[in-house]
Parts: structure tokens; sequence; C-alpha cells
């Protein structure tokens, strides 16, 4: 079969691997149909992953059909699944609390393991759900909508409250969307112009543009000086996330979506005077994945305006390579394998 394989920082190729052989008991083969391009995926390919084993086979936002079961599995051959990356040892302390997307040994596929940027792949059937009716191209956009589903949910957020996602990429963006699924009064902040206009006139956002002025005065602005009952952090950048504490209002929460390599620092006495909540948000659940499909299905996402670009396997280690760097007009790439 052919796989997109990074083999090194820079270097992404096209090569010839044998198929996955039969799947082992619990496990299922796959044939790969879509597969969404994350942010992931361009820091693997420049290099600026913090811990990541070259050469790798990328691809976390998957959808497929079964080709072959491994004993003792209920899903059915030529069955439509909505893939879930984030393998879990079922053991750790986590798990056994049910919370696998944060399960100490976590495997993700395309990161700790070769992901789907393939043909073909074997994957454990608990990690496999039912598209259900929804197309291939949708359940393959599942995976990155249900990390802003997580942290929405983490958030304990209650209907009108005022909201500020920081960050207007692809995972900002649907942690925005499903702020608003869940009534919540949603603004962006983002540095980029741009984006703000797309989430502006196309989804409806209200944005505050940090290139025209400081954050803390848009925020003073939008809120008559209280801050935001919820911010949510998704730009992945350090200095971003430590200005993030102060634009919580007195009893509100900060979630961290995104990671950072850094430590942060924040004032206590400004975390203590707000009896703030301090969140962190690690990919998602099941749930996360149910309610996303859910919300797709009936119409509440708009994946037709996120999903911007389309490739081909072949076209992968091209396209890829220029997108890295060509951000005009991208949100969401996504590969048509199957
Ligand atoms: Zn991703
Ligand atoms: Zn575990």
């Amino acid at each position: 079969m052919k796989a997109v394989v990074c083999r090194s920082p820079g270097d992404l190729v096209i090569e010839d691997r044998a198929t996955p052989g039969m799947p082992p008991p619990g496990w299922a083969r796959v044939a790969v149909s879509h597969v969404g391009i994350c942010g992931t995926d361009y820091h693997i390919f420049e290099g600026k992953h913090p811990f990541l084993a070259y050469p790798r086979v990328m691809g976390h936002e998957v959808s497929g059909t079964i080709v072959e079961r491994g004993e003792g599995i209920d899903l059915s051959v030529g069955e439509a699944v909505i893939i879930n990356p984030y393998l879990a040892c079922g053991k750790c302390i986590a798990c056994r609390h049910g919370k696998p997307n944060c399960c100490v040994k976590i495997e993700v596929l395309g990161v700790h393991r070769d992901g789907a940027m393939c043909d073909e792949i074997l994957v454990p059937a608990q990690n496999l759900y039912p598209a259900n009716g929804l197309s291939l191209a949708d359940a393959a956009a599942v995976e990155f909508l249900a990390i802003g589903a997580h942290a929405v949910r983490r958030s304990l957020g209650a209907p009108g409250q005022r909201t500020l996602v920081i960050g207007a990429g692809p995972i900002g963006l649907g942690t925005a969307i499903f702020a608003r699924i869940a009534g919540l009064d949603v603004s962006l902040l983002d540095m980029s112009a741009e984006r703000l206009g797309f989430a502006e006139t196309e989804l409806g956002f209200a944005s505050l543009d940090g290139s025209k002025a400081s954050a803390s005065d848009l925020v003073r602005q939008a809120t008559a000086g209280e801050g935001f009952d919820l911010v949510f952090d998704a730009t992945g950048n350090t200095r971003s996330v430590q200005s993030a504490f102060a634009h919580v209002a007195h009893g509100g929460t900060l979630v961290l979506v995104s990671v950072v390599k850094d430590d942060i620092s924040f004032s206590d006495p400004e975390f203590h005077k707000r009896e703030m909540t301090l969140v962190g948000s690690r990919n998602a659940l099941r749930a996360d994945f149910d309610h996303v499909a859910a919300s797709i299905r009936n119409g509440a996402v708009p994946l037709n305006k996120l999903v911007t670009h389309r490739t081909t396997l072949a076209g992968t280690p091209r396209d890829l390579a220029r997108w890295a760097h060509e951000k005009s007009g991208l949100i969401k790439a996504v590969i048509e394998v199957g």
C-alpha cells in the first residue's frame, strides 16, 4: 500500500509499505477514506513537535470503512467508522476513572505510533465509532471538533455566559462553534484580521481584533470592564495564555485547550481575588465524538465552510509542505484517500 512518510523534519515522501495483516483479537483493519490535516501534522513536518520519533506516518483525524475484523468485534465489514485516535491502556488511574483521553500511557495514532496517511490501518475496535449516516468526508472532521466540544464540556459553562475564545484557528473555531451550541455568548479574539473576518462573516461570531488594540482594552470594552465568564485559550502561545488570566471575570473560568511547551506564570492575587477556576482540557472522550457527530447530522456545524482545501494521498507531500507556510484562506485541509 501507499503511505505518506515523514522521514525527518521537512522530508515527506510516498513509500510503498506492506498492507497491515490480520487484525489481532479486538482490533479491525480499516480502509482509510479521509484524513484531516492538523496543526500537529504541520508541527511534525516542521520538526517543532517536542517528542516525536521519525520516521512517522502522520494522520489522526480519520474516517474509513471496516475491511477485516479480529475476533470478538461487533462492527461489520463495510461499515463506515469514525476513528478515535487516542489509544489508551485501560488500566492506569485515568483509564480507571473513565478518562482515557488523558491515559498515562496514551498513544495517539499519527503521533506516538504510525497514523492514517496511508491506504489501510489497524485500530482497536473500542476506538471505532459507527458513522451512523454521517458521510465519510464529514466523519473525518469529528476528531478536531471533539477537542473543542470536550473543552466546552470541561468548562461547565451555562447558557448566556459571556465567553471569549482566544485563537481563531481550527481548534478555536471548533471550540467557538460548540460553545455557541451550548448556548454561550461567544466572541473570538485573534491577531489575524483575515481569520477574524472569516469568523465574523462566515460563522457569525463577534470578534475582537488584537492587531488593532490591546487585548485588555478590547475585553474591557466588550464586557463593560467586567471580563468574560469563560475564557478558552486555543493559541498554543505562552504569552497569550499568561495574559488570558486577566480577561477572566470574578468568579469565572479559564480553560487551556491548546498546550504550550513552556512553564506559565500568573499573579496569585489576581487569580485568588477572582476565585478563578483553571481547567486543562486534553483530547476528547467518546461522549464528545458522539455529540459532535450528532451536531453535524442536525446541521449545527457549518463544515462546508471549515474545509477549505483538499488533496489526495499522492498530492500530500507537495501540498502539506506548501500549506505549512501558505496559510492565507486555509482553515482545514483534508486528504481524500479512498
Ligand atoms: Zn488534530
Ligand atoms: Zn490508561
